[in-house]
């Protein structure tokens, strides 16, 4: 049996972050008015299967333009990573944003002095997410750094091991190789379970790639030129 459950305006004239596709920043945003969505199944096995979905119709506080957020998160999907205490989960939130944000979002500047096989995969990453194929987004995005690190020589017998040693190289923070974790968890799941992401969660996966691909390829063809 399916039991639904709908309450209306529970987050309505509270304040929440969220990316604004017109200022192309995170801005506070205004919701406007809510549903909130509960529903519960029992399976043949007497577990519950659940799931909670939220949809907000928000008014970005910069700019006033009125879009639409969906969150979905239910009992089967977990994530699970490597934490410092070991292994850690929780449930998968998902969040669309209507009209996607990430639209028409440019490249990196001075593209075109990354080697040329990466520019490729660049740009082709770059116009998946811009028209929201976020499977191929999330694929191309461990491509790109799969990619930067054999250019880099990182050592390791996989790709985690891989993104660690570029922390050691120099040529990626901490941070940096914390969030390429994740990245390389997300195009797994792409590549392997087709599973697309959300559109915010790979718009932030391509801030961190443009940060890369600038600090490892770019900036330092512009020192060159400068200071040599
Ligand atoms: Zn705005």
């Amino acid at each position: 049996m399916v039991d639904i459950n709908i309450t209306k305006n529970v987050t309505a004239e509270s304040k929440i972050d969220a990316p604004c596709g017109k200022c192309k920043a995170d801005t506070k945003h205004l919701v406007l008015t809510d549903v909130e969505l509960k529903g519960r199944e029992a399976t043949p096995d007497y577990l519950i299967y659940g799931w909670d979905e939220s949809y907000q119709i928000i008014q970005c506080l910069g700019c006033e333009s009125v879009s639409f957020k969906k969150t979905h998160q239910n009992s089967e999907d977990e994530d699970h990573w490597k934490g410092p205490d070991g292994y850690e989960s929780s449930y998968r939130v998902q969040t669309d944003y209507y009209p996607n944000p990430e639209e028409g979002r440019g490249s990196i500047e001075d593209e075109h002095l990354l080697p040329a096989k990466l520019q490729l995969i660049y740009e082709e990453t770059l116009g998946a997410l811009n028209i929201n194929h976020r499977v191929l987004a999330g694929i191309g995005i461990r491509a790109i750094v799969e990619t930067v690190c054999k250019d880099n020589e990182a050592n390791g017998n996989n790709l985690a091991e891989k993104i660690d040693s570029l922390v050691t190289l120099g040529v990626l923070t901490r941070d940096g190789a914390d969030i390429l974790h994740k990245l390389r968890v997300l195009g797994n799941e792409a590549a392997h379970e087709v599973t697309p992401h959300d559109n915010v969660q790979l718009g932030l996966a391509l801030d961190v790639i443009d940060h890369l691909l600038t600090g490892v390829y770019i900036l330092p063809h512009h020192a060159k030129a400068k200071f040599s």
